[in-house]
């Protein structure tokens, strides 16, 4: 068994706010039955600690970043789960990251850093009579924790791969933290840490890391490019060799459908028209399913809709997150007998969308990788996507060629602009009441490979490649 230590700020079932958590959770069980024995190690917020049952203290330090703090032990399904509970980072109200009222917390830097040390101990000193022969890093919030490896002098026996899941969130903070981090001044500058004359966690782990991945092969290469690498691209570019792209997988217990075939949809689709009030209209009924930020193109969606509702189309939207962008949709559901809208985080309506839904819309202005798509396509509700990053990879275009060889599960845009968004919207209308291609593509989508089984295969031997040092 190749032993792996995944340090991670959101673990699916216990705290999520978004794609990462998914990934986090699963990984441990998908990657069992692959030879590899994965430990998770999360951040001890109140909701975690909650949720533990029976816990027992394996490792501890007296003063961790300006306290008290110990490593609990749990489970998390058949897997060990480290907590790491240190009361004056983690024990608060709010999210992972922010406070109640969004605002980020003051001290996010002390907090993931002491996060990214405690894994970086426990890799150097073992825990429980267990020696991670790799530490697995996901984003900036464990960025640090490669840099701290070397620091301990185990950065040859231990090695360690970062993950990218979002480029955009860096963990950036100010250069006179650097000894308040106890990082080294030797790795303030350029092929460093340093940027901008900041400190970047997220940099650190580009630079310290052994290896690197992201979760799909398209959003590898954008990475490299200016337009997507949000000022690191020439980092990642210098790290070309080590960089690959492994797709996320869903966990398909969970986001099955409840149908086998196309026609078990209309009941679902039946309920989901009751729940929102919307009236029997010839089209298809799109979901969207979403954080509310200016990366997932919700704007583009706004303008774009007439083409969708002018053809006897209907979109029921879940999300949060911009106030703006809430408001926007909330109006035009007032307006629009064809829209519902609802603002909140609500994973049992998600489940009812996605499974009453005709298409699911995900008009990304870059995606790493994307989940609610692999949901759609498990679930015969097609997926209309952005042609980036993981929705690249993961849907077959409805083009003449896609259609001709009988393989396509989607529709995909680009350039991502509101024009190229309406043209594509018509397009869906248009293969909707073609009533044999549609469920040719839904039969297709229901039958396509969503699961963790080629990326776990894809990780373990990533994993057995560095641990054997090739
Ligand atoms: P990101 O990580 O950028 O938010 P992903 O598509 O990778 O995007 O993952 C988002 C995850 O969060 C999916 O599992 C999606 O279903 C879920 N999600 C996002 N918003 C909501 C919401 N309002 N209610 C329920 N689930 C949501």
């Amino acid at each position: 068994m190749t032993k792996v230590l995944s340090v991670t700020s959101e673990c699916v079932p216990l705290i999520k706010t978004g794609g990462l958590a998914d990934v986090a959770g699963a990984l441990p069980g998908a990657l069992a039955p692959h030879g590899v024995e994965m430990r998770t190690l999360l951040p001890g917020y109140p909701k975690v600690i909650a949720a533990m049952g029976r816990k027992k203290t394996v490792a501890q330090w007296d003063d961790l970043f300006g306290g008290f703090a110990r490593v609990w032990r749990g489970k998390l399904g058949q897997q060990v789960l480290y907590v790491l509970d240190a009361p004056h980072l983690f024990d608060r109200d709010g999210g992972p990251y922010s406070d109640a009222m969004g605002r980020d917390w003051q001290d996010n830097a002390e907090r993931f850093a002491a996060l990214s040390y405690a894994a970086a101990r426990i890799c150097a000193d073992g825990i429980e009579g267990w020696q991670p022969q790799i530490l697995h890093c996901h984003d900036w919030q464990a960025g640090f924790a490669p840099l701290y490896l070397r620091e301990l002098g185990a950065g040859d026996r231990v090695k360690s791969l970062l993950t990218i899941h979002n480029i955009a969130f860096q963990g950036i903070t100010r250069a006179s933290m650097i000894e308040r981090l106890g990082l080294p001044h030797s790795g303030f500058n350029e092929r460093g840490y340093e940027y901008w004359n900041n400190i970047s966690a997220l940099k650190a782990g580009l630079v310290y890391a052994d290896k690197l991945s992201t979760v799909s092969p398209t959003y590898a290469s954008e990475l490299m490019t200016e337009d997507f690498g949000m000022g690191l691209d020439g980092v990642l570019q210098q790290r070309q060799e080590d960089l690959t792209g492994i797709l996320n997988g869903i966990d398909e217990g969970i986001w099955s459908a409840p149908y086998k075939s196309p026609s078990g949809k209309a009941k679902h689709r039946r309920a989901l028209r009751k729940e929102f009030g919307l009236p029997d209209w010839p089209g298809p009924v799109c979901v969207l399913i979403s954080r509310l930020t200016e990366q997932k193109g919700l704007d583009l969606l706004l303008q774009a809709l007439p083409a969708l509702l002018d053809r006897g189309g209907q979109l029921v939207l879940l999300g949060s997150g911009d106030r703006a962008l809430e408001q926007a949709f909330l109006d035009y559901a007032e307006v629009h007998p064809g829209v519902a809208t609802t603002i909140g985080y609500d994973e049992a309506l998600a489940r009812r969308m996605i499974a009453g839904g005709d298409a699911i819309l995900v008009p990304s202005r870059f995606e790493p990788c994307g989940l609610t798509q692999l949901y759609g396509l498990a679930h015969g509700t097609l997926p209309l996507v952005a042609l980036t990053g993981g929705l690249a990879d993961t849907v077959i275009n409805a083009s003449p060629a896609g259609l001709a060889a009988g393989a396509a599960t989607g529709v995909q845009f680009h350039p991502v602009t509101a024009q190229a968004l309406a043209q594509a919207l018509m397009k869906l209308v248009k293969l909707f009441e073609d009533r044999a291609t549609w469920t040719k593509m839904m039969k297709n989508a229901m039958a396509a490979p969503v699961g963790w089984s080629h990326s776990a295969s894809a990780y373990a031997e990533l994993y057995r490649d560095m641990a054997r040092g090739t």
